[in-house]
């Protein structure tokens, strides 16, 4: 939960940001090394294709297993120092790839592009997960969810991020060169880009049709895009995928174009920091950078008993360390000061009804939660519509038991999903 005067005070409505056109980028110099995530548990008994001290260049493509599709797109030239298991939130496992990188030098993979455009479309899916934005874990090659239709969203996921809008401002020319590739690689020929109102007339030089969402929380979530512009049905517990369409961040579609067309590695992330007076900047980091390397070089302190975030104010997770790489869907890194963090009470739920009535998505928050806390996830799935949520976050804003609802979902779907996944595996 956040400090409420970031996002205006008990506002009923809340409202993404707008761009600060005065606002540079700031470039994160990367110093020491980088750390990937591969979305597989490590064991040591699992075969590996790479090992420390095997050198890497700016670009390469890489399995780390072998019976595993997954794969990295190094953003530095250096050397492999470490391959671990990492516990990330809601006890998911990964395996941490870490790269020492080399000062000083030129060595980059100049052939990226040429490597992407000849890549197959099931590497094509392992290899756009490593892009810079939010990509969804079946990416846009999927035969068992055909998209017909791409949004190119200039919309940001969360409050006082501005990410994808300042992409759309300042890099159309690589956004037309992503939709090109996409199309090329797809056969997809539909597309349109929604932005906010300020950069309607900026967003017409795309060369697709411009629709424009209104800047109230959270009418930019991929789900509402689908059903309120594209006008398709979203049912509960499916994806925007499964209506056929596929919302892409602008500065995923950008990044395509500039790897397909000027061979440009994607290793660079746009990421909006939030301090602890709620005073936003923009900054370039290479994917792989320590968030501590980020806050230090914008010269913010992180005291004993604060907290740091990834993620916008009302979808954000806490990172248990500061030594956590920034990914390559790390819209934003929060700190918040130590005074600022609500106390964790163990209050029961009082049956305001705040929850429900700010709901966009019509959740029985007030019942679903009496299930979640006792760990009902099925019934919670089955009856209380955990799956028609949209992930925005707002009953746990308005909660005025402060309790920690959206952090109750988001465990809740992880472990329904996990459960009924090791249930298949095991039928
Ligand atoms: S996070 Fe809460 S308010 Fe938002 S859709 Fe889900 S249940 Fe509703
Ligand atoms: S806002 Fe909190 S206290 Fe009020 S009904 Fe919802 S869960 Fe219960």
């Amino acid at each position: 939960m956040i400090k409420r005067s970031f996002i205006g005070l008990f506002s009923p409505v809340l409202q993404y940001e707008e761009l600060d056109t005065s606002k540079t980028v700031d470039s994160i110099k990367v110093t020491g090394a980088v750390t990937f995530f591969v979305d597989k548990k490590y064991s040591k008994k699992d075969s590996l294709l790479i090992k420390p001290g095997d050198k890497v260049k700016s670009g390469d493509i890489f399995s780390v297993f072998n019976d595993s599709e997954e794969m990295i797109i190094s953003s530095v030239t250096g050397e492999i120092s470490g391959i671990e298991a990492f516990s990330g939130n809601f006890g998911k496992e990964y395996t941490a790839v870490t790269v020492k990188t080399e000062s000083g030098g030129n060595n980059v993979n100049k052939d990226f592009g040429k490597t992407l455009k000849k890549a197959s479309k099931s590497s094509l899916n392992q290899i756009i997960k490593n892009f810079p934005g939010v990509v969804s874990d079946t990416v846009f090659v999927n035969p068992d969810k055909p998209v017909d239709s791409i949004v190119i969203t200039g919309m940001d996921s969360d409050l006082l991020i501005s990410n994808n809008k300042y992409i759309v401002k300042n890099r159309i020319k690589d956004i037309k060169a992503g939709i090109v590739f996409i199309e090329k690689m797809t056969g997809i020929n539909s597309f349109i880009t929604v932005v906010p109102e300020s950069l309607a007339v900026v967003a017409q030089d795309i060369g697709v049709p411009v629709r424009v969402v209104e800047l109230t929380y959270p009418l930019a979530s991929p789900m509402l895009i689908t059903q309120n512009i594209m006008g398709r049905k979203v049912t509960a517990g499916k994806t925007a995928e499964d209506s056929g369409v596929m919302v892409i961040n602008a500065e995923t579609v950008a990044a395509m174009g500039a790897a397909s067309v000027k061979s440009e590695i994607p290793g660079s992330k746009i990421v909006t920091v939030i301090d602890k007076n709620g005073d936003t900047r923009l900054v370039s980091a290479i994917i792989g950078t320590p968030v501590n390397t980020v806050l230090s070089q914008l010269k913010i302190d992180v005291n004993e008993g604060d907290r740091v975030i990834t993620g916008g104010p009302l979808t954000g997770t806490a990172v248990y360390s500061d030594s956590h790489p920034v990914l390559p869907d790390t819209e934003a890194i929060m700190v918040q000061d130590r005074e600022d963090i609500p106390e964790i009470l163990d209050n029961s739920c009082i049956n305001c009804g705040e929850c429900v009535r700010i709901c966009p998505a019509k959740v029985p928050v007030n019942l679903l939660i009496r299930f979640l806390e006792n760990g009902e996830y099925d019934e919670a799935a089955d009856s209380y519509d955990l799956f028609s949520c949209i992930d925005c976050g707002l009953c746990a804003y308005v909660c005025q038991a402060q309790i920690p609802v959206f952090q109750y979902i988001t465990l809740a779907k992880h472990e329904f999903t996990r459960n009924n996944t090791v249930e298949a595996e095991n039928a």
